[in-house]
Formats: structure tokens, sequence, C-alpha cells
């Protein structure tokens, strides 16, 4: 058996602890997960909604639909893109309503305890780029104060264990976020998705398979 073929092994093994995973009180799960990949490129999202909860499928709905016309525009569709692209997440079980409206973000010990999810994926797929989506995907990675400073920029990162790879952030897609629909933010978008395009992981990605 080769070393991929064992972390792929692994990463399915992760997936079906994870499902298992009832950490935090505040969330509902059951935590949702993407396909086992190992991809040169992974993306990293906030939390769940309730529709990806109900059907087991991240970014299964009106913020996916967003997310994939991005993505679309650059080379890859919705179906090849979960395929191909390891899908995670900062938290993985649904946060609740924000009684201002959209969905609750994550608190700080939700995050912590989630973090080995994301980390472990992180560690077997190896990806070389790095798409994190919304500000707290976003914070994982890098110091942050506004999207305006980062988005549009390609990073490097280096995780705690050596691991180094590239990182192009993303807005979140969200309907409730006038940021990317408004300048600044529509040309740091567009600059982000073609940053992304031409990224070598991003052209395997469209060309493997
Ligand atoms: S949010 Fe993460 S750590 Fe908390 S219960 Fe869900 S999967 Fe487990």
């Amino acid at each position: 058996m080769t070393a991929r073929t064992q972390d792929l092994e692994a990463l399915t093994r992760l997936f079906r602890e994870l499902k298992d995973c009832r950490r935090c009180e505040g969330m509902q799960g059951p935590p949702v997960h993407g396909e086992p990949v190992l991809s040169p490129v992974m993306m990293v999202g906030q939390a769940p909604g309730t529709r990806e909860i109900e059907r087991g499928l991240p970014f299964c709905w009106t913020a996916g639909k967003t997310l994939f016309r991005w993505f679309e525009s650059i080379g890859i569709d919705e179906a090849t893109f979960r395929q191909r692209v390891l899908m995670s997440a900062v938290c993985r079980c649904f946060p609740g309503k924000n009684p201002k409206g959209g969905d609750r973000v994550p608190d700080a010990l939700e995050v912590q305890r989630c973090e080995g999810w994301w980390r472990g994926e992180l560690e077997l797929s190896r990806p070389r780029l790095i798409i994190p989506v919304g500000k707290l995907a976003i914070a994982q990675f890098m110091s942050l104060n506004r999207l305006n400073d980062v988005v549009g920029t390609q990073w490097d990162y280096q995780s705690p264990s050596g691991l180094s790879a590239d990182l192009i952030p993303l807005p979140h897609p969200s309907g409730a976020s006038t940021w990317f629909k408004m300048e600044p933010g529509r040309t740091l978008l567009i600059r982000a998705l073609a940053l992304i395009e031409r990224h070598p992981a991003w052209r395997e990605v469209r060309q493997s398979g």
C-alpha cells in the first residue's frame, strides 16, 4: 500500500470519527464533511447551515450557489469541485441563528474544539493551495482586521507542523454580505479569483480526472 493510499484511508477514518463528534452542546449536528479526497486544493468555510446539516453536504444552499458560480467562472463546475477539492470548515455543525439575522458565528471555544478536524484533513491532504472563505476561516491562517487588507492577494502559510501552502482568501458568499457586491470588494474578489485560476494547484485540479 502506498503512503498516499494510507493517507486516504486515514482521511476516511477521520470522517467516520467526525460524524460521531458531539463535543459542543450549543451546536447542531450531525457534523458535515466533503468527499474524502487528497487534493492539491483545500477550501475552508465557516460552518454549515440548516440545509447543509439536513443533506450532509457542504455549501448546498444559497451561499453555495454564489460560491460555485465564482468557481465555475474560473473553470471548475460544482460537481467537479466537490469530487476533486477537499471541502473543509472551521466548525462542522450548525451554530444556530443569530438574533440579529443570519447564522451565529461560532464562539472561540467551539472553534478550538473543532480545530483538530480541519487540521487533520490539512495534514493528510497536504494541499499546495488553501482557500479560506470568509473572515472566520481566514483568521485561522493569518491575522486579519479587514477583508480589504487580505482578499485579492496571495499569502504564504506554514502550519504548526511545518507544512507550507499558498493562501488565497475569499469573502463569504452569504446573501447577507454586501462586501463583495460593492467596491472595493467587487474588484478584490475578481483579483482573488484570477489568482486562484492561475495557481498551478488549481490548474492540476482542472486537468485531473
Ligand atoms: S462543531 Fe465540531 S467539535 Fe463541535 S460537535 Fe460539531 S464536529 Fe464536534
